[in-house]
């Protein structure tokens, strides 16, 4: 396929979306747009922060969405309240411009307590499960650890990763739904199937200065991929 039919836009909170948003320049989540450009249909990953300022970027680049796509439920990727703030999310998508919501399976009744969307708005989906944009394949991985049901999704040579790996670290599992064990096992063995070569696009710009890198450096630099055992993930990560 012609890579240039790829549209695809890494938006940086409080800087390409939710500009006067302090807690958002804080918080540096990056919200992703995938699409056809020759369809004009795109997707978004973890709408929050401006959901107005999403639709307008999608209006102005003449796409239509068709879909959200989320990599798991805390409130900082999907709306909610978090660590005191009332963050915009899910719930004005729902309102503004309906589609349907695709989580996990292990992440739904969570996802659902969390921004208040309804099941008949949400698409469960597995991990192997894949969907189409316009021509554009993604494909669902179900990554646990950060939370039950938090996926990665792989668009050709990219994975988009939320929360479960960083370019310099990992998602936390302390927070409401984590399990240290479990997100060893999805970085050491779920993800060890992810190519060198495949760019990770993470859910935070975390460290590094680009935003994105490829597997084989992250690889080699983040230091949470080098731990070879469980009992020493354990250690650090604490259980
Ligand atoms: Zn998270």
């Amino acid at each position: 396929m012609n890579e240039s039919r790829i549209y695809f836009k890494q938006l940086l909170s409080g800087v390409d979306i939710g500009a006067r948003n302090t807690s958002a320049r804080q918080m540096a989540n990056f919200i992703y747009l995938i699409g056809d450009r020759e369809s004009k249909e795109c997707v978004v990953i973890d709408p929050a922060w401006d959901i107005p300022d999403i639709l307008n970027l999608v209006a102005e680049d003449d796409m239509t969405l068709t879909g959200a796509l989320v990599t798991h439920y805390h409130p900082d990727h999907v709306g909610g309240e978090i660590f005191g703030m009332n963050i915009t999310g899910l719930a004005e998508l729902m309102e503004k411009s309906p589609v349907p919501v695709y989580v996990n399976k292990h992440e739904a009744a969570g996802l659902k307590q969390i921004t208040g969307i309804s099941d008949s708005d949400m698409k469960q989906v597995d991990g192997g499960d894949t969907m189409k944009v316009g021509e554009i394949d993604i494909e669902f991985m179900h990554t646990p650890g950060h939370t039950p049901g938090s996926q990665c999704f792989k668009v050709k040579d990219s994975l988009l990763a939320g929360d479960t790996l960083f370019l310099q670290g990992c998602g936390r599992v302390d927070l409401p739904g984590g399990n240290s064990e479990e997100l060893y096992h999805t970085l050491t063995r779920r993800l060890a199937k992810i190519s060198n070569d495949t760019i990770l696009y993470p859910g935070h710009n975390y460290g590094g200065t680009t935003g994105f890198a490829e597997m084989g450096e992250v690889r080699r630099t983040n230091s949470y991929l080098t731990i070879s055992s469980l009992q020493d993930w354990l250690s650090i990560m604490g259980p």
